[in-house]
């Protein structure tokens, strides 16, 4: 059983991220946030922190006009993460969606997807990343090209995660179960479910695919509940303790690697920390 981290995106919101700012610049202009973020996490006791490049493919940094800057933002990211983690915390890359849709639906091919993977891959690696782990994906083919442009540039560890936040499936359509199917043909180390519409949804996600993958390593990232807009800010109504009871079931289903996603703060983290350490210990007796 693995703790990993909770978000980054919302957390540098809060230190002043603006709406229409890409996080990763913060990589070079606003480092020590980034860090104060990630130092938040290890001190909660998170065993694993991943790395500010969520956006970081060339078509989603292209929409801020910095499609050249994937190498150095990107590197930038792995190294400040590393910093904070030493020797002793894990380091995943993290790679978003591209927002790009596939042929026929859109323009870009599965070898245009592939390249913009392995670009911000090469970087990641060459910042210091242990692992690379693609997340929040919702079409399959855009998963096996992330894979596939991870595999072309190293041979670190892969994990995938994809979100079920449309009635259970992707917004693409996939279910859990097509997704396990698919992903654990695919040679990642672990695969599973993050964000979308809080713990709830990702308990049943994660009970679907451990019925088709019972063998598998699972990953569950919830949200911290659900965004409500409060007086123009955003507000997300998951309290530590509920974070805390879905990091039971989820261990109880049997997941490998748990932490949360959008809207969790250091003091979700913390809480679930401690829920970790009591599954672990029940698990010795
Ligand atoms: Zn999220």
């Amino acid at each position: 059983m693995v703790l990993a981290d909770g978000a980054m995106g919302t957390m540098l919101q809060s230190l002043g991220l603006g709406p229409g700012e890409a996080p990763e610049v913060w990589n070079r202009d606003h480092h020590e946030k980034v860090q104060s973020v990630h130092r938040g996490y290890v001190e909660a006791g998170s065993q694993i922190i991943l790395t500010n490049s969520f956006g970081g493919s060339r078509y989603r940094l292209g929409m801020h006009g910095l499609e050249g800057e994937v190498r150095e933002l990107n590197r930038l990211a792995a190294e400040l993460a590393r910093e904070v983690a030493g020797d002793d915390i894990v380091v995943g890359g993290s790679m978003g969606p591209t927002g790009e849709l596939l042929t026929p639906l859109g323009t870009a091919t599965f070898e245009d997807l592939k390249d913009a993977f392995a670009e911000q891959a090469a970087a990641l690696v060459e910042g210091g990343v242990d692992y690379l782990h693609i997340e929040t994906m919702s079409a399959l083919e855009e998963v096996h090209a992330a894979i596939e442009g991870v595999r072309s540039v190293t041979d670190r560890p892969i994990t995938a995660t994809m979100t079920f936040d449309t009635h259970y499936h992707t917004m693409m359509g996939v279910s859990p179960k097509q997704a396990a199917e698919a992903i654990g043909q695919w040679g990642v180390v672990a695969f599973g479910a993050n964000c979308g519409n809080g713990p709830e949804e990702i308990i049943r996600v994660i009970g679907e695919m451990k019925e088709v993958a019972p063998d598998a390593w699972l990953i569950a990232k919830a949200n911290a509940g659900l965004p409500r807009l409060v007086h123009g800010e955003t507000i997300y109504d998951a309290t530590p303790e509920d974070m805390v009871n879905y990091a039971r079931t989820v261990m109880n289903i049997g997941v490998k690697i748990v932490g949360a996603c959008c809207g969790s703060t250091p003091a979700h983290v913390k809480e679930m920390r401690k829920a970790v350490d009591e599954f672990l210990g029940g698990a010795q007796k």
